[in-house]
């Protein structure tokens, strides 16, 4: 039977500092994902689904099983795409070509991102993903929703929840999104990307 392990960071708690506090990533790594991990892990027992990925779960699941393996899946993405901040801080390579493609710069790539993820109204999730093609797309998902369930590639995600952010910035979500820019390791997304 799968059991489902919390993820280890690749960075100390106080590494992201100051966009993300080490107390923020003691609750939301160490109490909230790691929370996800053991419902899910309680609530497969006897569901038929107890030898399934991760991913054929949230495609064939609904209710808490769906919410808390959708939940798993999008704060491993999130938490591995993150690294000490840095200035200047751009992607590289292809990931930078298809966003300058689309978009036009990565400047009007972040403004529309940041759009998305400053007016998803509730809990959720901003979202790049790609289509089939490679075709870039940005989106809101809603509470434990991934863009799986759409056919596409999920590349980079914001939690927009307020557990993300509210003891460092309470209830300036703006500011946090903004700080995040400066956190993103690229090359994690461009290997998303390229796979
Ligand atoms: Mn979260």
């Amino acid at each position: 039977m799968a059991t489902f392990q919390l993820i280890k960071l690749p960075y100390a708690a106080d590494a992201l500092a100051p966009v993300i506090s080490a107390e923020t990533i003691g609750f939301h790594h160490g109490k909230h994902l790691a929370g996800y991990v053991n419902n899910l892990n309680n609530l497969l027992p006897g569901s038929g689904l107890e030898d399934k990925s991760l991913v054929e779960i949230i495609a064939t699941s609904e209710g808490a099983i769906f919410n808390n393996a959708g939940q798993i899946l999008n704060h491993n993405l999130y938490f591995e795409a993150l690294k000490p901040p840095t200035e200047n801080n751009v992607p590289t390579g292809n990931i930078a070509k298809a966003i300058d493609g689309q978009f036009g710069s990565f400047e009007n790539f972040k403004k529309e991102f940041s759009q998305k993820a400053a007016t998803l109204f509730g809990s959720g999730w901003a979202w790049l993903s790609s289509d089939k093609t490679g075709k870039l797309l940005i989106t809101q998902e809603p509470n434990a929703a991934t863009t799986i369930g759409k056919g596409l590639k999920p590349l980079l995600t914001f939690d927009v929840w307020e557990h993300a952010y509210y003891l460092d910035y309470q209830n300036r979500r703006a500011d946090y999104i903004a700080g995040l820019w400066s956190i993103i390791n690229w090359n994690v997304v461009e290997i998303r990307y390229n796979a």
